[in-house]
């Protein structure tokens, strides 16, 4: 297993596969970077994947922008299912698609997904993601329960005076059959919504320990997840938390083909997408590979 210079083990990859979006949630940190429309094969996916894979890199994620935008989101599942040493396939997606592709995706090898939804109130939710779609996105959870992907993990930003008032109602709904709901901090928004609509998720974990019958940290990212009455719930916090970086096995490749070796920087990407599209063979992706890490630095000391 390969390790940083901070003796962190790189076991994850977090795939962002597009910028495209159908969704314009008002306070996206657009994980897909900038607008540039170029994207990375499926060939092209495979074929990193099968460099990290080499590392012993075993679990890959897929995001966005929104995956599901992309009509070879099946295809590009299938081939990473394909990979020797890939073990687990997430993904994160809105939700909007997923009554059509659960199943599919599922047969091609997904394993499980975090689907974002903030609010159950429908005014709430088309404020926030510009979108009416709820009802649909409620029963592309169904399809994905019911395809077998598995957990299901509910990510919900959590947002002072918007959403704060409806985390155990969100809780209570979902913390059945298995699903997990992660109660996210908002970072990256812009200054005015952040001032206004950011709450330290400290406040919530006090709470939830109170409440709580059992609580674990998890080694990644050192979140916690809490168990109340059969139902998981995890924080994930980023910001003035050492243990986050700590604990973080994680490398990122952007929609356009680089390599991102921390989530809070855009200064040290690494490209590689313009070699493959030169003809380079796979000793040139492995030191490109090796210069990300290289590159790897906890972003909180
Ligand atoms: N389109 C997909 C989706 O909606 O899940 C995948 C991309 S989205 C950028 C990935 C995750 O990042 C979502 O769970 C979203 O809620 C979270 N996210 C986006 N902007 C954020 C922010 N400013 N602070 C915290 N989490 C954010």
């Amino acid at each position: 297993m390969i390790r940083d210079p901070y003796g962190r083990p790189i076991k994850s990859a977090r795939i962002s596969i597009t910028n495209k979006c159908n969704m314009n949630c008002i306070y996206c940190h657009r994980e897909g970077l900038d607008k540039e429309e170029i994207e990375m094969t499926p060939e092209e996916i495979e074929r990193i994947v099968r460099v990290l894979a080499r590392f012993g890199i075993s679990k890959i994620k897929i995001t966005g922008g929104e995956p599901l935008v992309r009509e070879d989101i099946v295809e590009i599942v299938r081939r990473i299912r394909s990979i020797e040493g890939i073990e687990e396939i997430s993904m994160v997606t809105n939700g909007y698609y997923l009554e059509e592709y659960a199943k599919p995706l599922k047969n091609a090898g997904l394993d499980r997904i975090n689907v974002s939804l903030d609010t159950l109130d429908p005014n709430k939710y088309k404020m926030l993601t510009g979108c009416n779609n709820l009802e649909k996105v409620l029963r592309g959870i169904e399809e994905a329960y019911h395809a077998g992907l598995s957990p299901i993990k509910i990510n919900v930003v959590v947002l002072k005076d918007i959403n704060d008032d409806e985390i155990f109602k969100i809780i209570r709904k979902f913390s059945r059959r298995g699903f997990v709901i992660q109660l996210i901090e908002l970072i990256d928004s812009n200054k005015e919504f952040f001032e206004k609509h950011h709450l330290d998720l400290n406040i919530i974990e006090e709470y939830l320990e109170r409440i709580s019958q059992r609580i674990i940290v998890r080694k990644m990212h050192a979140r916690k997840r809490f168990y109340i009455n059969g139902a998981e719930i995890e924080t994930v916090k980023f910001i003035h938390n050492k243990n986050f970086c700590a604990n973080c096995n994680r490398i990122r490749i952007t929609p356009d083909g680089k390599f991102k070796p921390c989530l809070m920087r855009n200064d040290n990407l690494v490209d590689f997408l313009s070699y493959i599209r030169k003809g380079c063979d796979d000793k040139k992706l492995e030191e490109l590979f090796l210069e990300a890490v290289k590159r790897r630095e906890p972003f909180n000391k």
